[in-house]
């Protein structure tokens, strides 16, 4: 008898089971729109200028490979928390803020999970009606209970916003509040200026804790307006988690380059977090991975590398609006009576398209095209030469 013979087979998950039946599809005009990434034009994940330059003077460098401290390297953490806290923060002059390296915004959940549990090991935490499908299963992996506040709506394509107040009204005292600081997965809906200030005043005020995860800075509005939430918690001087990935906004998703930043209230507090935190740390991988993270601590802190990276980043955003854009007016063109001006609106790599799983369905079997039977789309994964073929697919599924 094998240990093992009564393990039973887990469940596959949906988006890698969608990309192995698109791979598996010989159709030539098939589109995947179920993944998570950004495509260039050319269908292809882009390597940035910058990250190349950067990577070509690590190279040259000849480096050694010695660990790195357990938070990871300094030059990187100052770099990701200005990102998101600005250049003139006083949290960040103040020595308040706590950051250290994570594998991806993924490692940044995780180790922010773990510390929370020890921190507040009788807290529920709060995931938004959607949420990233990986959001639930990280937190209770980290021995949470998971509920969900109301967030979508689909009715209105925005945010049912009166009902997720009430939702966060409703919670007790040291509820882990996940909200996504902009760009929300899978939905592309996200909070407004006036929303945010209540949902801080809210989370202040029932001593909630948010924990933030920013996996798209840059691909919204700018790399500043897109921090907004965060900065509206940091300056409400609230006690904030944030998760930090630049899978998408350095287009390097295979390096793992992430962070995970604390908001305490004082220096001396700060160290005694950072102590516990490289705790966590230690116990999970010891230390973290060097490349990635050297190659965005050389872009951000190298002021040619970054003006390079900030117009790449506009680049792809622009090319990502233009897509949603291109996909309303075709749907228009094609005679499509129902108003999809909503993709307009929406932020960030993903559209709630409002297709049912039947009309996903059909995409599917029809006309190779790809998506999540929630209806979501990447709008990434659009251009130029597979637009006409996605928003004549769509026009003829929902007549
Ligand atoms: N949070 C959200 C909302 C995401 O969409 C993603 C990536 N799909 C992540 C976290 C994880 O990012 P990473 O790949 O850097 O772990």
């Amino acid at each position: 008898m094998s240990l093992f013979s009564a393990v039973e087979l887990a469940p596959r998950d949906p988006i890698l089971g969608l990309n192995e039946a698109f791979n598996a599809d010989s159709r030539p005009t098939k589109v995947n729109l179920g993944v998570g990434v950004y495509f260039n034009e050319g269908g292809k994940i882009p390597l940035l200028r910058a990250v190349r330059e950067a990577e070509q003077a690590r190279v040259a460098a000849e480096q050694p490979r010695g660990y790195l401290p357990i938070e990871g390297i300094a030059a990187y953490n100052t770099a990701a928390q200005t990102l998101l806290l600005g250049q003139s923060s006083p949290l960040i002059a103040e020595g308040r803020v706590v950051t250290a390296e994570a594998l991806g915004g993924t490692g940044a959940l995780k180790i922010g999970a773990d510390f929370l549990k020890r921190l507040k090991p009788a807290a529920k935490v709060a995931i938004s009606d959607p949420s990233w499908e990986n959001h639930r299963a990280l937190f209770e992996g980290a021995g949470f209970e998971v509920v969900s506040y109301p967030y979508y709506d689909g009715a209105t394509h925005g945010v049912n916003f009166a009902a997720m107040l009430d939702a966060l009204n409703g919670y007790p005292a040291g509820t882990v509040v996940v909200l996504h600081a902009c760009c929300h997965n899978p939905t592309g809906v996200d909070l407004g200026e006036a929303q945010w200030k209540q949902i801080v005043e809210v989370v202040k005020a029932r001593g909630l804790v948010p924990f933030l995860d920013i996996a798209y800075q840059g691909f919204g509005d700018s790399i500043e307006a897109d921090a907004l939430a965060v900065r509206l918690f940091a300056a409400a001087e609230v006690n904030t988690f944030v998760a930090s990935s630049f899978s998408k906004s350095f287009s390097l998703y295979g390096e793992r380059v992430g962070a995970l930043s604390i908001i305490t209230d004082t220096k001396e507090e700060a160290a005694r977090v950072l102590s516990q935190l490289k705790r966590v740390i230690r116990t999970n991988y010891s230390n973290p991975p060097t490349h990635g993270a050297s190659i965005v601590a050389s872009i951000l802190n190298t002021p040619a590398l970054r003006a390079t990276w900030e117009q790449e980043l506009a680049e792809m955003r622009d090319r990502i609006r233009a897509m949603r854009n291109g996909l309303v007016e075709r749907l228009k063109a094609a005679g499509v009576d129902r108003d999809f001006g909503f993709v307009n609106a929406q932020r960030g790599m993903f559209s709630y398209s409002g297709l049912t799983a039947a009309q996903v369905d059909r995409l599917r079997e029809e006309f190779g095209i790809y998506a999540v039977s929630t209806g979501r789309i990447c709008v990434a994964a659009l251009n130029t030469r597979n637009i006409d073929v996605v928003a004549n697919a769509i026009a003829h599924v929902i007549k």
